[in-house]
């Protein structure tokens, strides 16, 4: 069946797949263009990423970086909110088709699917070492990390409480350092006072990385400095050292097994499969390839944007995945499909890196913005406000601004539930 969404045919039909970064920019910047959108996701919800690991320790509450989608777009009269699942694309009748057999007619797609957490093919890891994506990630990982302190308090064998108070993090890029920073400062600072038979303060934070060093996207320099920052509250760095086992009972790299109740996956992403759906080039990652007006190749009519697809920088590397990028590339796709309703001829989108930014615990960021490099509390700043600014609505930037503040002046880390579960739960 197709669902035709009863809509004069003589409207520029776009469907837009994804309401992430990239998805939800184009159907902004498309407000005023004489189009019809519908726009698709599988979630209800628009999420801000990058603090969805304040999320998982327990620093931010779920609602304080989600907003839905129906809400952000209830004053576009010409925007079709839809809550689907896309499983492929038909292009040559022109429709994407959805999980539950509908489908939805376009004149010009643009996919906007996202990333999901990667095993390097090992896909049985997944249950003892999850990802962070999504919120249901985050509050897996809330309740995995609250509960080994609560398991640990009631636990009277060493061997098994020393295996509860770890927390081994794979993979030391931003997601990776954040975590393990934000973690060992909860066991440090928030937690001590609550607990009568355990001290906090002796958990270990273990961050397990294949390169020789944290954060390679950032210059040596700023790398060392996130080492010796994160070292400095209490983390263990293990660098050039692969993973080969992800267990129950903890992980073994380079032959060595660590007891650890709690494992956490940063170490992979893999596009999503809108190569797949088209039959399109994708690299060893599944980014599809596109060209540099960001439509995929033999497709005028489909334009793929951020983490699902590859494409060249000026520097001639990657564009690196991150909400950035894929705004710039929403921005660059409704420009084009303007153009184009105009009889126009789009330019080529073109990336331009305003930074890279992480936060090493509560007073600690680095910041390269090229030939500027920060680090220490000046960057935090920088970085808080940057976060806060990019939040969408006042109500969420005063939430997040207070929750801060909280944690700085109190040290309390006011989203300590443990949800899905009583304590019977048995991770
Ligand atoms: C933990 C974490 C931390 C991060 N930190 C930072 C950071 O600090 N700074 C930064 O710039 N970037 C950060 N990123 C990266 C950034 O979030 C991504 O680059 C950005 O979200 C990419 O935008 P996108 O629109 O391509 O995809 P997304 O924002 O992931 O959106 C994809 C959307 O598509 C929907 N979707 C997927 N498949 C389907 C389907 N089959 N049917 C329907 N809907 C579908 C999803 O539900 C989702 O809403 C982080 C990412 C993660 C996971």
């Amino acid at each position: 069946m197709t669902t035709g969404q009863a809509r004069p045919t003589a409207v520029h039909r776009v469907v837009i797949v994804g309401a992430g970064f990239g998805g939800l920019e184009t159907a902004h910047r498309l407000a005023g263009a004489p189009v019809a959108i519908t726009l698709v996701d599988r979630r209800n919800h628009h999420l801000f990423q990058p603090l969805l690991y304040q999320v998982a320790t327990a620093s931010l509450a779920t609602s304080e970086i989600a907003w839905p989608i129906r809400y952000l777009l209830r004053d576009r009269p010409e925007v079709t909110t839809l809550f689907a699942t896309v499983s492929g694309v038909d292009a040559a009748n022109k429709r994407v088709l959805l999980d539950d057999g509908d489908a939805l007619p376009y004149d010009t797609l643009v996919l906007a699917t996202g990333a999901r957490h990667a095993y390097f093919g090992h896909d049985e890891w997944e249950p003892f070492a999850p990802g962070l994506k999504t919120l249901e990630d985050a509050t897996t990982l809330r309740r995995r990390i609250l509960v080994a302190f609560e398991r640990a308090e009631r636990e009277h064998d060493p061997e098994r409480r020393a295996a509860l108070l770890t927390f081994v993090i794979i993979g030391a890029g931003p997601t990776g350092v954040e975590l393990a920073g934000t973690i060992a400062e909860l066991a440090r600072d928030t937690l001590p006072p609550d607990f009568r038979n355990i001290d906090t303060q002796q958990a270990r934070v273990v961050l397990i990385e294949a390169g020789p060093r944290v954060l390679a996207g950032f210059p040596d320099d700023l790398s060392a400095y996130a080492q010796a920052a994160l070292q400095s509250i209490g983390v263990e760095v293990i660098l050039g050292q692969a993973v080969t086992e992800c267990a129950a009972d903890g992980v073994v790299y380079s032959g060595k097994r660590l007891q650890a109740r709690t494992l956490i996956w940063a170490a992979g992403v893999r596009a999503s499969p809108a190569a797949e759906w088209l039959g399109a080039a994708a690299d060893r990652a599944g980014r599809l390839q596109v060209l540099p007006d960001l439509t995929v190749p033999g497709h005028p009519d489909i334009f793929a944007i951020g983490d699902t697809i590859v494409i060249a920088g000026p520097d001639g590397q990657p564009v690196p995945g991150i909400a950035p990028a894929a705004k710039q590339q929403g921005r660059h796709v409704a420009a084009a499909i303007k153009a184009h309703l105009a009889g126009e001829v789009p330019a080529p989108f073109r990336y331009r890196h305003a930074g890279s930014l992480a936060q090493i615990g509560k007073r600690k960021a680095v910041i390269d913005f090229g030939t500027i490099k920060l680090r220490g509390t000046i960057a935090w700043w920088i970085w808080g406000i940057a976060h806060i600014y990019f939040l969408i609505g006042l109500r969420n930037r005063l939430s997040v601004a207070i929750s801060w503040l909280w944690i700085h002046a109190r040290d309390q880390r006011a989203a300590r539930l443990i949800t899905q579960g009583s304590s019977k739960v048995v991770r």
